[in-house]
């Protein structure tokens, strides 16, 4: 049981709780002790190995390579906010160079595709149309790749910012080459030069200047340029890049990202990486599975079958599959049904897990005695703002004899607790003390996930009795 556990792995020189991660070395060793061989496991090995049992493999290309086809890059837009990813994304579906259907792009698919003419032949190109990078980040984890290209926004009157940086560093970590588009260039403070400049500096050297990035002076808002920002995606992509995939082979790909419609059911926008999706196919994304009832492309048309690299979004799901999810075809309904109902139940078996609770009082105490934390998060809800502000003055006279230790109150407010109050005690490792509240709507039942301790109380004194008590009564001993 976890107190004999808790025993072993003092003995093994780990001084943790019961309700304590340990990592992977760890456990290993506590493996060991009890005479077991721990085999830590992602979860994409688990999944890779879940079809590896109906002889399926997700990835690579097969069959007979003079059957591959060129197929377009897929980009995804980065960089600073407000440097103009979203008016970029808008911009250049709206500017569909050379194919030009009548009225535009109307569906926001989460992703499209345009035309454009390099050297006088027609080029395609798909965008994922979900700005930022944690779409980008979110596949990256799940080790899926999404993109080919990143285009990287820079500002040109606000320059190389921090989130800049970390986008750089995120495509060149993914092995993805980057074009930079020097963004708002119609502003009169625009200094595209300095960009060049400050991008240098992290290794993305202009050509211009005998490099290999290519650096294309754009406004989305204006829409100067953009042709030239096409062009240099797929010059990068031909220089650099072998773009091919195997058409005739069962499709394979990944949800770019789905929703409940209310008359459709779930819908799912996919990108397809390698073979040909075609209506009427049986498919797993995630832990979803069906036949593709119907296609659309992102002007809203009805499509019989996507080729590599085209977005569509698919009907005739069973559920809605996670962004950065695979999607496999595979030979029939029981079997899509099957690989779905596993990594369903997979996936509740994680949530589960990781409703293991975050931060107690409790666990506070504990990891105090340890000299690990010294700052006691605290979120105060109440009845009314007098007992929120008596509340919070009593803790603020709370004297724990040391300077070691902090009560912050992070956040205050009359009313119940709500599912915000949650979500920003999860995020911040708080805990929330109601007075004379209750939580509200889904509060408890997120509260219960997420690992975030409630605790309530209707008497001022003995809310400020427990929490003394911990900061106290576990204090470092001082030498
Ligand atoms: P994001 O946070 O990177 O997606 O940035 P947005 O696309 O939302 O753009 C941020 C702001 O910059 C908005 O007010 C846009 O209208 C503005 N903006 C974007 N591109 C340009 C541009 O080329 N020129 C000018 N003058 N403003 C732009």
């Amino acid at each position: 049981d976890a107190a004999q556990l808790v025993q072993m792995l003092f003995s093994l020189g780990e001084m943790v709780t019961a309700t304590e991660s340990v990592n992977d070395a760890t456990l290993e060793l506590l493996g060991e002790e009890l005479n077991y061989v721990v085999q830590v496991v992602s979860p994409e090995d688990e999944d890779r190995e879940l079809l590896e049992s109906f002889d399926i493999e997700f990835g690579e290309d097969e069959g007979d390579e003079s059957e591959w086809q060129v197929r377009p890059p897929v980009v995804t837009v980065m960089g600073h906010v407000d440097h103009g990813k979203t008016k970029l994304l808008d911009a250049l579906r709206n500017a569909n160079v050379v194919a030009g259907e009548a009225g535009g792009i109307t569906q926001h698919i989460g992703a499209y595709q345009v035309a454009t003419e390099v050297d006088g032949s027609e080029r395609k190109i798909t965008f994922i149309d979900t700005p930022g990078h944690e779409a980008f980040t979110a596949m990256r984890a799940r080790g899926s790749q999404s993109s080919d290209i990143a285009v990287l926004v820079v500002a040109a009157d606000d320059g190389v910012m921090p989130q800049t940086v970390e986008a750089l560093n995120h495509a060149k970590a993914a092995g993805v080459p980057i074009v930079v588009a020097v963004n708002k260039i119609d502003k009169p403070e625009a200094d595209p030069t300095k960009v060049r400049g400050q991008l240098t500096e992290y290794g993305l050297v202009p050509e211009e200047y005998g490099g290999d990035t290519m650096f294309v002076d754009v406004s989305a808002k204006s829409g100067l340029n953009l042709e030239g920002l096409l062009e240099a995606i797929v010059l990068t992509a031909d220089a650099s890049l072998d773009l091919r995939a195997n058409p005739n082979q069962d499709a394979q790909g990944l949800v770019i990202e789905a929703h409940l419609d209310r008359g459709r059911g779930p819908v799912a926008t996919i990108l397809v990486q390698r073979g040909t999706l075609r209506v009427g196919d049986s498919i797993v994304a995630g832990p979803a599975y069906g036949r593709v009832r119907a296609m659309l492309d992102e002007y809203g048309n009805e499509l019989d079958e996507a080729t590599p690299s085209r977005p569509a979004m698919v009907l005739g799901l069973s559920a809605v599959p996670g962004a950065g999810q695979n999607f496999i075809v595979v030979e029939d309904d029981r079997m899509a049904r099957q690989i779905a109902e596993k990594r369903e139940s997979r996936e509740r078996a994680a949530m589960q897990a990781k409703r293991r609770v975050r931060r107690t009082l409790e666990d506070f105490m504990a990891s105090m005695e340890k000299g690990e934390s010294q700052e006691l998060n605290l979120i105060l809800k109440g009845d009314v703002s007098g007992s929120v502000e008596a509340l919070e003055d009593a803790l603020a006279k709370i004297d724990v004899g040391s300077d070691e230790v902090t009560i912050r109150v992070i956040d205050r407010g009359v009313g119940a607790i709500t599912e915000t109050n949650v979500d920003l005690a999860a995020a911040s490792d708080a805990i929330i003390i109601g007075f004379n509240v209750r939580p509200q709507g889904k509060a408890t039942e997120m509260a219960e996930r997420e690992g975030v301790e409630i605790r309530y109380y209707t008497v001022i004194y003995q809310a400020i009795e427990e929490i003394e008590a911990a900061l106290k009564g576990m204090l470092k001993p001082e030498y």
